[in-house]
């Protein structure tokens, strides 16, 4: 076993590698370094995966 306890996922925007640590909880929030994309962590059956994360309540009404 690994001691990092970090694994690389694909970035769902650019395909760029985003180091996420293995106890990353679902729905945890990681930028991506490549493209500042926000990912939210999420689990795909087993597979850990990412993907574009909803924007976060900010309010465009004015
Ligand atoms: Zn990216």
């Amino acid at each position: 076993m690994e001691a990092s306890g970090m694994r690389s996922l694909n970035c769902p925007v650019c395909d760029g590698k985003v180091d996420v640590p293995e106890d990353a909880l679902e729905g945890e929030l990681f930028e991506c370094g490549s493209c500042g994309a926000q990912l939210e962590y999420y689990l795909e059956g087993e597979r850990p995966k990412l993907k574009m994360a909803e924007e976060v309540a900010e309010d465009w009404g004015e």
